[in-house]
C-alpha cells in the first residue's frame, strides 16, 4: 500500500468497525454487524469493493460478495454483479428470504431488484483514479509483451494500491459471522469470478470453528479452500493468529 494512501484506509476500517461495533453494542447480530461493517467500506472509495473498485478488462466495475452466519451455516453470495452499489446487502437478502445461497450477474440484480435493493449504473461504480489505474496497467502490460514477458506487468505502486474488504463478528448470543466483498482483480475478465464470494474460499463462518475472511490473489486462495482451511485448524485446537500465519505458510508452500 502507497504511504499516501495509509491514512485513507485507517480512516475506512475504523469508520466500519464503529457501524458493526454500533450494532453490537446495542444487542445486535453478528451477521447484521459484519454487513453494516462491510457497506460501510464498499461505500468509501478506498477499497476494491463498490464505488472505486478495479475495473476489469473491459473498464466495467464487476463485484462479487459473501456473507455467512456461524449459528446455521447459512450464506448468501453474489458473484460478477455491475449494477449494485452494496453487494453485501444483496447477499443478506439472500441469505435471509432464498432458499438458494448463490446468485450471480443478472439473475442476482433481478434477485436484488426484486427485494428492494435499487439498482444503479456500472458507470456510477466507476472512479477517475481506477480508469487512471487500468489504462497504466494495460499499457505496461502491452510494454512487457512486447520484451517477451508474458501475462502480468511488472507491479508498481499505482497497480497494487487497495484491496477487497471483510468483517468478521462475535455478538453477545456467542454467534459469529464472516462478510467479503470485492471488485476482484484488476483487468480481470469479464466473468472471471474470485474466491471472496465462494464459501470457504473467500469467507467461512461456522460457531464451531471460527468466522474468517480472505484477501489476496483470488486463484490460488480458491484451490486450497483457504478459509474452510483455517477455521479446521482453529476447530482443531489451534488460536487464531498461529491458524492465520499457517495459512499463509501453506498458501506459500503449496501455491507458490
Ligand atoms: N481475492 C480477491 C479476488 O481475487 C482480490 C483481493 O482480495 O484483492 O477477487
Amino acid at each position: 500500500m502507497p504511504d499516501e494512501m495509509v491514512d485513507a484506509h485507517i480512516r475506512g476500517v475504523s469508520n466500519a468497525l464503529a457501524a458493526g461495533w454500533r450494532v453490537l453494542d446495542r444487542g445486535g447480530s453478528a451477521l447484521d454487524a459484519v454487513e453494516e461493517a462491510v457497506v460501510i467500506m464498499e461505500d468509501d472509495e478506498t477499497f476494491d469493493a463498490g464505488r472505486g473498485s478495479f475495473l476489469n478488462r473491459d473498464g466495467r466495475v464487476q463485484l462479487d460478495a459473501l456473507i455467512m452466519d456461524g449459528a446455521t451455516l447459512r450464506a448468501g453470495g453474489v458473484g460478477c454483479v455491475e449494477h449494485l452499489r452494496n453487494p453485501v446487502r444483496a447477499a443478506r437478502k439472500i441469505l435471509s428470504e432464498s432458499p438458494h445461497v448463490y446468485f450471480v450477474a443478472e439473475g442476482a440484480e433481478k434477485f436484488a431488484a426484486e427485494h428492494g435493493i435499487p439498482l444503479c449504473k456500472n458507470e456510477d461504480l466507476v472512479i477517475p483514479r481506477e480508469v487512471e489505474r487500468l489504462r497504466e496497467y494495460q499499457a505496461s502490460l502491452a510494454a512487457s509483451k512486447q520484451d517477451g514477458n508474458d501475462l502480468f506487468a511488472p507491479s508498481n505502486d499505482m497497480t497494487i494500491s487497495h484491496d477487497t474488504v471483510g468483517a468478521v463478528a462475535l455478538d453477545h448470543n456467542g454467534d459469529i459471522a464472516a462478510a467479503t466483498s470485492t471488485g476482484g482483480t484488476l483487468n480481470k475478465a469479464p466473468g472471471r469470478l474470485g474466491d471472496s464470494s465462494l464459501i470457504g474460499c473467500g469467507c467461512y463462518a461456522d460457531n464451531e470453528s471460527a468466522a474468517v475472511s480472505t484477501t489476496g490473489w483470488g486463484e490460488p486462495i480458491m484451490k486450497l479452500v483457504l478459509a474452510k482451511w483455517t477455521a479446521d485448524r482453529i476447530a482443531a485446537g489451534n488460536l487464531p493468529e498461529w491458524s492465520a500465519q499457517e495459512a499463509m505458510n501453506y498458501l506459500k508452500q503449496r501455491v507458490r
